[in-house]
């Protein structure tokens, strides 16, 4: 079955509707977000490292990995997980334009791109963290990601510590302040949009259970744990989809 045949002008337009009345719309976005970016999502198949010998990547992005082995660490981080130069794509647009119009109050995501604030997003609750944050683990000094990108080998401070991103890294924990910025956001939702992610990644289903509003909208191409409980279902691409629902 072609991707043309699967989507549905229909539900884009009572998307529309549902986000046309809405005042506080919370936007819970994963992976699926950027691909249409150019950002490939290491989890899924066909995404990143699928077929390769390497050690899977959820491993190399651990804390363990990272402090026993930071220079495989940048190696792969480096290559894999900086795409400065990547721009949002429609769905990030009309994320932005839906907050700048009145309608969203917050977007949380599990991205480490940046891209919604490049496309103009003002609240964002960025879960992993974000790879343009940087900081000396010795000394707190912050460093601009573009000191990352231009050396090679494991980066340090002046001070002599080594510089890690602010991105979560597996076996982390993720920054309190974040997450309950995030929960109180999707707790005074009316609308909670779910794209581009499976919510099969920790903490992702269980911040959705604070929902009380009455549409859940679930965009993402494959069936997830939570489409029983969502009012609306669209599998068609996420860019298109918002595209369609704010933009037309
Ligand atoms: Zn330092």
């Amino acid at each position: 079955m072609t991707e043309k045949k699967n989507r549905n002008d229909n539900l884009h337009s009572e998307l529309k509707m549902v986000l046309d009345r809405a005042r506080r719309v919370v936007f819970f976005g994963g992976a699926g977000v950027s691909t249409a970016s150019g950002i490939p999502d290491y989890r899924s198949k066909g995404g990143l490292y699928d077929s390769d010998d390497a050690l899977p990547p959820e491993m190399i992005l651990s804390h363990t990995y990272f402090m026993r082995h930071p220079d495989a660490f940048y190696d792969f981080y480096r290559t894999n997980m900086l795409h400065l130069d990547a721009q949002p794509n429609d769905a990030h647009r009309a994320l932005a334009h839906l907050e700048a119009r009145g309608n969203l109050s917050a977007i949380v995501t599990q991205n480490i791109d940046g891209l919604h604030q490049k496309a103009g997003s003002r609240q964002v609750f960025e879960l992993h963290g974000s790879a343009w944050r940087n900081s000396c683990m010795s000394c707190g000094a912050p460093f601009d990601v573009r000191d990352i990108v231009a050396g090679s080998g494991v980066p340090h401070c002046t001070c002599g510590g080594i510089i890690k991103p602010d991105v979560v890294l597996y076996e982390e924990q993720l920054d309190d302040e974040v997450v309950f910025g995030a929960i109180e956001a999707i707790a005074g939702a009316d609308v909670l949009i779910v794209g581009g992610t499976s919510l099969a990644v920790y903490p992702a289903a269980s911040m959705v259970r604070y929902f009380e509003g009455d549409d859940l909208i679930l965009i993402n191409r494959d069936p997830t744990d939570y489409d029983s409980l969502a009012t609306l279902i669209i599998r068609d691409p996420i860019d298109v989809v918002l595209r369609d629902a704010v933009m037309r």
